[in-house]
């Protein structure tokens, strides 16, 4: 920790100290567009953003490249710079001592005036599975006597998803359409999903790149994430019952997904770092190179997130609050095991950590398990019922990270309302 992390340091933006998710502590990176402007690199600063290009030249030197890189549409160039310096950077110049505000000032836009953009071009995405707790409550539904296939606790599994239907919260989800098939039914039909599920899910954006053919080893895997997301991998879980066997989820999971808008570094969240929980007693160790003793004493996050339901009638109400120190695998553990065999990951990647449920039901990750399948409705505080989402229906996922003697920081939201199939 440095002193970007001093709890006393405060900013020049009023709306900073204080603010829930963005204070100076914070300054996470997204693209942004003024009213009427270009979209172009910005850092969230309390209710404000701050057009970083604009200001390159007011920065030292080792700062200047990724901050002039942020002129672009997407922060790939700056993702692959690196960011530490920046934000060093970034917060003496937004400190309340700063020398510089009034020269800050006009380049700070109100943030509710801005429509915000996904933050990278996205070459590829990787939905992995690491949230043991859900595995365990998906995996009963389909396997009540073995929850867990025998590689769970070996292998960090995933799919490749598809990076072209990832949009920024805020972008209205259509239903999706597809074949369905109930079990009593003999064969599928095709219409609108019946089924529509979120999933609750920490994204990790990929900053460095390795060559096709180089393994990252776990202790360099933490250079290669550039900052984290939340991310709502939207399922159709009647679609995917259907089409999912045997090579995995497409259709059920292709149609959208959502990840909120900015990049929270890892250098903001270093307080918030914690030990990875220790595996249960009879659990293998993971492999060697899945093993690092930096990575499993300090490579999980204390992350506390949640979900909350509006319906058209009311809300919204809160459906879970979990935590990502419930995932089975660091992220590092991912970056490694991704390029194990060879594949190259490159600045602008994403990938999603599984869904992340607590061992209790009021920390579930997704409506599959709380509503065991859509067996058990949830009934919700106006007295709706919910076994999957309506058309109408707003999700909306939230983080907060909170440490004892630490100012606490938040990541915005990921927000996504169901619309009618068409
Ligand atoms: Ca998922």
């Amino acid at each position: 920790m440095d002193t970007t992390h001093d709890p006393q340091r405060r900013s020049f933006v009023a709306s900073a100290n204080g603010h829930a998710d963005f204070p100076i502590q914070n300054l996470p990176l997204g693209v942004f567009s003024p009213a009427g402007g270009r979209p172009r690199g910005g850092i969230a600063i309390g209710d404000s953003i701050l057009d970083v290009a604009a200001i390159a030249t007011l920065l030292p030197e080792a700062a200047r490249p990724a901050a002039a890189a942020m002129a672009a549409e997407s922060l790939n160039a700056t993702l692959a710079l690196g960011t530490a310096p920046l934000r060093a950077a970034l917060s003496a110049l937004l400190a309340a001592d700063s020398a510089r505000a009034e020269e800050v000032r006009p380049h700070l836009h109100a943030a509710a005036g801005c429509t915000l953009h996904l933050p990278a071009r996205i070459g590829d995405y990787t939905d992995f599975f690491a949230g043991i707790h859900h595995a365990f409550n998906a995996g009963k539904q389909f396997r009540p006597d073995s929850p867990l296939l025998p590689n769970y606790k070996y292998v960090p599994v995933a799919y490749h998803g598809r990076a072209s239907s990832i949009r920024p919260s805020g972008t209205a989800v259509r239903r999706p359409k597809g074949q369905r098939k109930r079990p009593e039914e003999t064969a599928p039909s095709f219409g609108a999903c019946r089924n529509l599920d979120y999933e609750l899910e920490l994204g990790i954006w990929i900053g460095g790149g390795n060559a096709q053919g180089d393994a990252v080893p776990i202790a360099a895997a933490p250079g290669m994430i550039a900052g984290y997301c939340l991310l709502n991998d939207w399922s159709a879980r009647d679609i995917q019952a259907w089409e999912a066997q045997p090579l995995g989820p497409f259709l059920a999971k292709n149609f959208c997904t959502s990840i909120s808008p900015w990049i929270v570094t890892p250098e903001a969240l270093a307080p918030f770092r914690i030990q990875q929980p220790p595996r249960p007693a009879g659990d293998p160790a993971p492999l060697d190179y899945l093993l690092d003793a930096a990575d499993q004493a300090g490579g999980a996050l204390d992350l506390q997130l949640e979900v909350l339901l509006q319906t058209p009638g009311g809300g919204p109400f809160r459906l879970s609050l979990a935590n990502a120190r419930h995932l089975y695998w660091t992220p590092a553990q991912l970056v490694a095991h991704h390029t194990v065999g060879g594949c190259n990951l490159s600045p602008g990647d994403l990938l999603g950590s599984g869904t992340i449920s607590a061992p209790t039901p009021d920390g579930f990750g997704a409506l599959l398990e709380i509503t065991e399948g859509g067996r058990k409705p949830v009934i919700l505080p106006n007295g709706e019922e919910r076994r999957f989402l309506k058309d109408g229906d707003t999700i909306i996922f939230r983080a907060r990270a909170t440490r004892e003697g630490c100012v606490p920081i938040g990541f915005g939201e990921c927000r996504g309302t169901i619309l009618p199939a068409t």
